[in-house]
C-alpha cells in the first residue's frame, strides 16, 4: 500500500459567481436590461456586435460593482480597465467578451459564514464587471429529429459581475452557506435579484483535494451547469467524493471541466481546461480606462444600506429576538423593514415577530407571494395586534381577521366589526352562558367539585363554543371558578 492511500485528504473549493445587475440599460448600449422580454426585442448594433458600433460604459453598473466590492470588504481599485476576452461560441456576438482581467474594480475582501457554531471568513479574490452573452436554447426538431439552437440576444450585453472566492471553502455545506450569504448581500444592496432559477445568479465551482496539512493546492476540476442551490450542493458532494475515491485508489486528478448532470446526479467530463493565455486578453481599445478616486469610493460607501450581518446583530440586541426569528426576519431587506415598521406602530417586538414568522409567512408561502405584494400594511398589522392586546378580540379570532386583511388590506377594526368578532368581555353577557354550561353539564360540575380540576377546561370550552369563540377565555375561566367554588 502506498503512503498516499493512508493519508487523510481534505476538499478545497473556490467559487466563481456571476450575477446580472439590476440596471435599467445594458452594459455598453442603451438597450433595456430585460433578458426575459420577448426574444430579440432589446437589441441594437452594439449588443449585436455589428462592425463599427462602439460601446459606452454604464456608470450605474460601475457603481453597483463598487458597492458589491465594499460590501464584501474589498479594496476598490483607483485604476480600473476593461479587457477583451477572445473566444468563439455562438452566444458571443462580437467574438470577444468585454471583461476585466488585470485591473478588476474590487479585490481582496472577505465574507463571513457561520458554520457549526463558528464564524468563518471566506476570502474574496476579486469582483469584476463584464457583459453577459446571448442565450442559447437547444432544441430537437420533432419531425426530422435533428438538433438545432435558438439565439436570444436580449441577454447579450447585460451587465454582469463576477465574484471570485479564494479556495477557502472545505465542504458542500460551506459552499451553500457562502452562496446564500452572498446572495442575501446582493439582494440587500439591490444589485441583483439573486434568482438562480432565472439565471440571474450563477455559480461555477472549482474543486480539488489535497493531503491534510499540505500547502500547495491539488489539481482543480471546474464544475459547471448547476441551476439551483440544491444542484450546487449535490454536485459538490458528488465531485468531492469522486476525487477522494480517485486519490484513495492512487489515481491522479486531471485538470478538466465537468458538467453537472442533474438527472443522473453525477458530474461528467466535458473538456480539458483552457488556460488564460488561450483567451488572448488585451486592453479593450474602444473604452477608456477608469480612475475611481478615493472620494468617489467614499461617496459610494456612505450610501451603502445596512448589510445582513449588521442587521442580524442589531435585531438580536435591540429587539431581544431568538436566533431563529432573527434569521427569518432578516432574510430579505423588505421583511426586516416591514418588521421594524410594525414595531414603530406597536412596540411589542416579540409579538410582532411571532405573527410575522407564523401566520404572515404561512400565507405568503401558501400563495407564493413576496412581502412587498401583501395587501396588509405594517400599520394595519400593528392595529390588529393592538386589538388583541386590548382584549377586543381573541388571538384565535385574530387569525381569521388577519387572513382577511392579508387578502383585502382592509383596516382591522372594520374587519372585526364586519365579522362580528368583537370579544365578549362583558361579565354580565357571559354570566348567562356560564349558567347554561353549568346547567347542561352536571357530571362535569360534580367532577370538578370532587377535585378533578381538568373538568373546568371542558366547561370553559363549552362556553367558548356557545359564544362562537368570542368570549374572553380568561374571563370565562374566572366566572366559572367563582360560580363552582361558591357551591351554588
Ligand atoms: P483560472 O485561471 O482557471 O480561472 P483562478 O486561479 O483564477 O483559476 O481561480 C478561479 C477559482 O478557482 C477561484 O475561485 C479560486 O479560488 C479557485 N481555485 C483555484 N485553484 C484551486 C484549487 N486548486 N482548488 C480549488 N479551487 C481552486
Ligand atoms: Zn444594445
Ligand atoms: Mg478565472
Amino acid at each position: 500500500m502506498s503512503t498516499a492511500t493512508q493519508q487523510a485528504y481534505e476538499v478545497v473549493i473556490g467559487l466563481e459567481v456571476h450575477t446580472e445587475l439590476l440596471t435599467n440599460s445594458k452594459m455598453f448600449c442603451g438597450c433595456a436590461n430585460q433578458p426575459g422580454a420577448p426574444p430579440n426585442t432589446n437589441v441594437c448594433p452594439v449588443c449585436l456586435g455589428l462592425p463599427g458600433a462602439l460601446p459606452v460604459i454604464n456608470q450605474r453598473a460601475v457603481e453597483l460593482t463598487a458597492m458589491t466590492g465594499l460590501a464584501l470588504n474589498c479594496s476598490i481599485s483607483e485604476f480600473t480597465r476593461f479587457d477583451r476576452k477572445n473566444y468563439f461560441y455562438p452566444d458571443l456576438m462580437k467574438g470577444y467578451q468585454i471583461s476585466q482581467y488585470e485591473y478588476p474594480i474590487a479585490r481582496n475582501g472577505w465574507l463571513e459564514i457561520g458554520h457549526n457554531g463558528q464564524r468563518r471568513r471566506i476570502g474574496i479574490r476579486r469582483v469584476h464587471l463584464e457583459e453577459d452573452t446571448a442565450k442559447l436554447t437547444h432544441r430537437v426538431d420533432p419531425v426530422t429529429g435533428r438538433p438545432y439552437s435558438l439565439v436570444d440576444v436580449n441577454r447579450a450585453g447585460v451587465p454582469l459581475i463576477e465574484i471570485v472566492s479564494e479556495p477557502d471553502i472545505h465542504s458542500a455545506e460551506e459552499a451553500r452557506l457562502y452562496l446564500m450569504e452572498l446572495r442575501t448581500i446582493l439582494q440587500y444592496l439591490g444589485v441583483s435579484t439573486g434568482n438562480m432559477e432565472e439565471g440571474a445568479f450563477r455559480c461555477d465551482a472549482n474543486v480539488s483535494v489535497r493531503p491534510v496539512g499540505a500547502h500547495e493546492l491539488g489539481t482543480k476540476v471546474e464544475v459547471k451547469n448547476m441551476n439551483s442551490f440544491r444542484a450546487v450542493f449535490r454536485a459538490l458532494e458528488y465531485e468531492a467524493e469522486r476525487q477522494l475515491a480517485a486519490v484513495a485508489r492512487g489515481e491522479r486528478i486531471i485538470q478538466e471541466t465537468r458538467g453537472w448532470d442533474e438527472t443522473r446526479g453525477i458530474t461528467v467530463s466535458q473538456r480539458t481546461k483552457e488556460y488564460a493565455h488561450d483567451y488572448r486578453y488585451f486592453p479593450e481599445p474602444d473604452l477608456p480606462p477608469l480612475s475611481l478616486p478615493p472620494s468617489w469610493t467614499a461617496a459610494i460607501r456612505a450610501r451603502l444600506p445596512e448589510l445582513p450581518a449588521a442587521r442580524r446583530q442589531r435585531f438580536a440586541e435591540q429587539y431581544g429576538l431568538s436566533a431563529y426569528d432573527v434569521e427569518l426576519l432578516t432574510a430579505s431587506r423588505a421583511v426586516g423593514d416591514y418588521f421594524e415598521d410594525v414595531v414603530r406602530h406597536f412596540n411589542r417586538p416579540k409579538m410582532v415577530a411571532n405573527w410575522m414568522t407564523g401566520e404572515f409567512f404561512r400565507l405568503l408561502n401558501a400563495e407564493n407571494l413576496d412581502i412587498s405584494q401583501a395587501r396588509i400594511t405594517p400599520a394595519g398589522l400593528a392595529e390588529l395586534l393592538a386589538l388583541i392586546e386590548q382584549g377586543t378580540i381573541s388571538s384565535r379570532a385574530a387569525k381569521d381577521v388577519f387572513e382577511r386583511m392579508f387578502r383585502t388590506g382592509e383596516p382591522a377594526a372594520r374587519v372585526v366589526e364586519d365579522m362580528g368578532l368583537t370579544q365578549i368581555s362583558d361579565a354580565a353577557a357571559l354570566e348567562r352562558l356560564v349558567d347554561e354550561a353549568i346547567a347542561a353539564n352536571p357530571k362535569s360540575v360534580a367532577d370538578y367539585r370532587a377535585g378533578k380540576t381538568q373538568a373546568l377546561g371542558f366547561l370553559v370550552g363549552q362556553v367558548m363554543k356557545a359564544s362562537r369563540g368570542k368570549a374572553n377565555p380568561g374571563l370565562v375561566n374566572a366566572l366559572l371558578r367563582a360560580r363552582l367554588d361558591s357551591g351554588e
